[in-house]
């Protein structure tokens, strides 16, 4: 992944807000179809995996890719069988590279798939930077989400009431804007069978933590942490405050005050770290 440097992402948040702000975007929700339609895209149902045979991708890249825009043409190609979520954030994406003036000129003369790895990465990155800046109506969330305690609970508030994202996009742009030292570990399940009823273990995906944040996970780290398991095994569809012993790197054991919440397919859990810890 890409490093964005804070530059870079004050510039995609003000490109962000110019969007919104051109097409009369006053308040969210921001429709995605409205958006790609104000730019003159459209989605095409072409098979998206005819298109990437063509491109010059390892397999593995060629996999991870949901959609493809062709600038040309006005169109999107989305990945058959995406969700809803998905493709919400897969509109803004893609009108982030149409709208950001230079992506824009790129691709008008090379497709985004021939670009070299290093080149492709950082303007995903900033593709996706300009989604989460255009579904939070850029400088506007973190006014929001001041005026609520700092946790999850605000931030889930913001996905249901105010923005209507996934818990995931909100809870990630919710940690990256924030200037208290907090992190979010992203898990999941550890089962024979999806069926299998309690849970015993979860697994670390990845995380995502704020500037002020330090300290490094493994991903694939286990953890039977018994609150974090009772949260998922009763469904409690609410945030829950627990301890938590962590491992930050130096070998030693450190309590954290944490707070988790499941949704239907992932654990969520933010670690706030205090200050001078
Ligand atoms: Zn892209």
């Amino acid at each position: 992944m890409a490093r964005i440097t804070a530059a870079a992402r004050l510039t995609v948040r003000a490109e962000a807000e110019k969007f919104l702000a051109k097409y009369g975007f006053m308040h969210p929700p921001l429709p995605p179809d409205e958006a790609i339609a104000a730019r003159k895209l459209e989605i095409v149902p072409l098979s998206l995996d005819d298109l990437l045979v063509k491109a010059n991708l390892p397999p593995h890249k060629q996999a991870k890719i949901q959609a493809v825009l062709d600038i040309n043409e006005r169109a999107i190609v989305f990945r058959s069988g995406l969700g809803l979520q998905r493709q919400n954030w897969g509109k803004l994406h893609e009108v982030g590279h149409e709208f950001l003036p230079w992506h824009k000129e790129l691709l008008y003369c090379c497709p985004l798939l021939w670009l070299p790895a290093h080149q492709l990465d950082q303007l995903e990155a900033e593709a996706d930077i300009f989604a989460a800046e255009a579904f939070f109506f850029g400088g506007q969330f973190t006014k929001l989400s001041a005026e609520g305690d700092f946790g999850l609970h605000t931030a889930k508030q913001l996905a249901e009431q105010v923005y209507g994202t996934s818990y995931h996009a909100t809870f990630t742009h919710y940690v990256e804007e924030s200037n208290v030292p907090c992190c979010l570990l992203v898990w999941k399940p550890i089962q024979e069978a999806l069926s299998i009823r309690p849970i015993s273990q979860l697994g670390l995906l990845y995380y995502i933590k704020s500037d002020e944040f330090s300290g490094h996970f493994q991903p694939g780290m286990i953890t039977e942490n018994e609150k974090l398991l009772d949260i998922i095994n009763s469904h409690h569809n609410d945030v829950v405050k627990h301890e938590m012993q962590i491992d930050l790197g130096q070998g030693e054991l450190e309590v954290v005050q944490a707070e988790s919440f499941c949704n239907s397919y992932n654990v969520f859990t933010l670690v706030i770290q205090q200050k001078g810890s």
